[in-house]
């Protein structure tokens, strides 16, 4: 069974009380319930009960306000609300999440970082330190010319 719907209930009982009429005809008790199923057609609105509200609101509200979602150090998860220097990894792993699928599913725009801004600080300064960096290569070169 379905759950009971209350203007089914009461058609059912209309219906009931007046087929056990002798002087209500079948054709009586047809129009009568197509008159009553015209009456309880506002019959939703009147028991909000039947529909959550949730079910309308297709977006998903982020465990954290998205503009809070991005740190220094962290980029926040808007699932779970942890926060990571990294957040790709821990999306597909904990969530089964593309990237793509974590921005559609909150509506982020597309320069919103996945990645911690101090992270990538570090990698862009390590990738200089070691120098792979064009500018940073001439200073690596005459830093390191006693070495070589
Ligand atoms: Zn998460």
């Amino acid at each position: 069974m379905t759950k009971p719907d209350p203007a089914t209930d009461i058609l059912a009982a209309v219906a009931a009380a007046y087929a056990s009429r002798t002087d209500v005809s079948a054709d009586d008790i047809v129009a009568l319930v197509g008159k009553l199923r015209r009456e309880f057609g506002s019959f939703d609105m009147i028991a909000p009960d039947d529909k959550p509200q949730a079910r309308e609101t297709t977006r998903i509200s982020p465990a954290i306000p998205i503009e809070k979602a991005v740190t220094h150090d962290k980029v926040y998860c808007l699932c779970c609300g942890k926060g990571f220097k990294m957040l790709k990894r821990h999306l597909g792993a904990e969530h089964g999440l593309t990237e793509a699928a974590y921005r559609a599913m909150f509506d982020l725009p597309e320069d919103m970082p996945l990645v911690a801004p101090s992270y990538s600080d570090r990698k862009a300064s390590y990738a200089r330190r070691v120098g792979f960096g064009k500018y940073d290569r001439r200073e690596t070169h005459s830093e390191s010319s006693g070495v070589e």
